[in-house]
Formats: structure tokens, C-alpha cells, sequence
């Protein structure tokens, strides 16, 4: 149905995805992933377009039938003609995404994501609503009290019982196979992101490093990411000691 004046279209159908290529990576660090077969069922609810300050994005919002999560993608230009697409997994931090936070790097990533995909003419950001690496927001405000008292992420996160990294990337698979995208040059820095994308049957064509550079309050933060969940920042200096000011609470 369209909206005088609006592009809007909407999308009843629910989507069932078919079943993707064989598993071509593995990763024993990350968490069970069912069969293929489980892959969540998705429905585009509606699209829009979205001006920002980088550009005119078109907004896709998605639902998962069995959850009844909701999610989005931007996506810039023509995505769907098979060549890799500039992506990023982006995953829900109202505290940094919304709020300005400096404690983690996830608004500086989004932000640099969507301005590389408006440079290139051409990509997607797939915005998955799993806060705190998928523990919530209270949990992460709670995670957070605990940093504040001198623990690291992943020891706040073991404290309060909760896994350290729960997110699941296989909506998001489906939510590209939906809008007609099968190979990626991935914005991460997290080489967990690529192998679970793969698992659901996305081509990761290249892993296109994210550079952000780490302040006062997110050095620690960045460096436990670095040195215990296996994140890739070297290529930003951030294993030198000199790269970590003010390193501890972050
Ligand atoms: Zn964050």
C-alpha cells in the first residue's frame, strides 16, 4: 500500500528462507548455532526512506514472526545485482548509538559506517536490537556499575552470571537474503561476525577494518575487546600500551 507523498511500501508476506550453503568456517568460541533449518523466519513490515547526514538511506523494518523482535537495515543505492555490498552488522547500543556515550566505540563505528556506505554510493547497515552484546539494557547498566568498581567487561558480565557475547547473526542473514543481498566486504573488526555470517550461508567477500580512534574512556574497553574477545584492532595500534590512556574502567 502507498502513502501519497511517502515511498513507503508494505510487506505482508512473511518470509521463510531457504536453506543456505554449507558451513565454510568455524569458530569454537562462539555460541551454539542451531541447524540451518532455524534460521528465525522474518517479515519486512515496511521500507521508507531516510535522510541523514550522510545521505538519503532507504529504512527497511523487520520483524521476527516467532519473537516478535524488531529490527532494521539501511540501505544506500542498488544493493540486490549480486556484486559484494559495503555492510555492517551493526548491534543495538542506546548508549552509544543514541545517547553519546565515550565507555564503548559503538557510535563512533556507526557513524563511520554509515558515512563510508554514502562515500561508496553503495552498501547496507543491518541494526540488530540485541543491547549489550545481547544481555539488554539493564543488564549492561549493571555490567557497567560492576566496570565502574574496577572489573572489565567480561568479568562484569561473568559476575552477574550472563553470557559475555550472546548476539546471534542469523536474522540478520535472512534479513539480507531478503533484500537481495548474498556477498558482503564486512565493516568489523570482530572475525566471530564473519564466521557466523557464513555459517548462514552469506559470502564475506573481504573484512574492511573499522578505524576508530580509542579516548580516554573507551581505551580499556577497546583492550579487553582486543585481548580477550579476539577483536581485530591491531591494525589500529591499539595493542601498543602507549594506545591506552586512561585504561581500566571502560
Ligand atoms: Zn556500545
Amino acid at each position: 500500500m502507498s502513502i501519497p507523498g511517502e515511498r513507503c511500501i508494505r510487506f505482508c508476506r512473511p518470509y521463510r528462507p531457504a536453506r543456505s550453503t554449507p558451513i565454510r568456517t568455524s569458530d569454537k568460541t562462539d555460541p551454539p548455532q542451531a541447524a540451518e533449518s532455524a534460521k528465525p523466519a522474518v517479515r519486512l513490515a515496511a521500507s521508507c526512506r531516510l535522510p541523514t547526514r550522510w545521505g538519503v538511506f532507504d529504512l527497511h523494518g523487520f520483524e521476527e514472526l516467532a519473537s516478535g523482535r524488531e529490527h532494521v537495515a539501511l540501505t544506500y543505492g542498488s544493493v540486490a545485482d549480486g556484486a559484494p555490498v559495503l555492510g555492517r552488522l551493526h548491534s543495538e547500543c542506546l548508549t552509544g548509538d543514541g545517547l553519546y556515550s565515550l565507555r564503548c566505540d559503538c557510535g563512533a563505528q556507526l557513524e563511520s559506517a554509515l558515512a563510508a556506505i554514502a562515500a561508496e554510493g553503495r552498501g547496507v547497515l543491518v541494526y540488530l536490537r540485541q543491547e549489550g552484546r545481547g544481555i539488554g539494557l539493564l543488564n549492561k547498566i549493571r555490567a557497567y556499575s560492576l566496570q565502574d568498581a574496577g572489573a572489565d567487561t567480561v568479568d562484569a558480565n561473568h559476575q552477574l552470571g550472563l553470557p559475555v557475547d550472546s548476539r546471534d547473526y542469523r536474522v540478520a542473514a535472512v534479513m539480507l537474503e531478503m533484500l537481495g543481498i548474498r556477498s558482503l566486504r564486512l565493516m568489523t573488526n570482530n572475525p566471530r561476525k564473519i564466521s557466523a555470517l557464513e555459517r548462514s550461508g552469506i559470502v564475506v567477500a573481504e573484512r574492511v577494518p573499522l578505524q576508530i580512534v580509542p579516548n580516554a574512556y573507551n581505551a580499556g574497553y577497546l583492550r579487553t575487546k582486543a585481548l580477550r574477545l579476539g577483536h581485530l584492532l591491531g591494525g589500529q595500534g591499539l595493542q601498543g600500551d602507549e594506545m591506552w590512556p586512561g585504561a581500566g574502567s571502560g
